[in-house]
């Protein structure tokens, strides 16, 4: 399954993985201030990054949000890596696509500090914080993914998704904001 962040094997998903129970993300307020204010900051671009931290039992716990740059701005270096059928219409205004190598630098980097990757965010400009069907495709089973909306530049809502075991729904996941 071709994923904006799946052209690295991810050797830790199957060790993270709690196989049909769901999961709790547990995020600060803070946290969340740090998406918003990155879907505002590249507005009307989608932005996106991801949650590191760690699996305490059924809790995947946030302890930082790593912003990651959209290389759907570069179309052609995008379109070598996943292509998107219509590049006049499917933009970084409503795409996203993690760059492979600061991915994995970025995973290397977490795993040396102790830190899993737990997910995914990025925004929707002008649109509702739900998962398109191009997210739903291109999203991994147990990865939170949380989606924010951005409205003329402001941040309104924060959400979040988990795609089921066999790919077929993309579900809210349970969030607690915690200190
Ligand atoms: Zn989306």
């Amino acid at each position: 399954m071709p994923s904006p962040q799946g052209y690295w094997a991810d050797e830790g998903r199957a060790a993270l993985h709690h196989r049909g129970v769901p999961m709790v993300l547990l995020i600060t307020q803070a946290q969340t201030e740090a998406i918003r204010q990155h879907g505002a900051r590249d507005y009307p671009s989608e932005c996106c990054g991801a949650l590191l931290g760690k699996v305490n039992g059924e809790a995947k716990q946030a302890m930082e949000v790593a912003a990651l740059k959209n290389i759907r701005h570069n179309p052609s270096y995008a379109q070598e890596l996943l292509p998107v059928d219509d590049l006049a219409r499917e933009t970084e205004r409503n795409r996203f696509l993690i760059d492979p190598l600061e991915q994995l630098l970025m995973e290397k980097d977490a795993r040396s500090r102790g830190l899993d990757v737990l997910g995914y965010y990025h925004s929707h400009p002008d649109h509702p914080a739900r998962p398109s069907g191009y997210d739903r495709e291109h999203a991994w089973p147990w990865y939170s993914y949380v989606i924010v909306s951005v409205e003329r530049g402001v941040a309104k809502d924060l959400t979040c998704w988990v795609l089921a075991e066999d790919g077929g729904v993309f579900d809210p996941e349970s969030v607690e904001v915690v200190e």
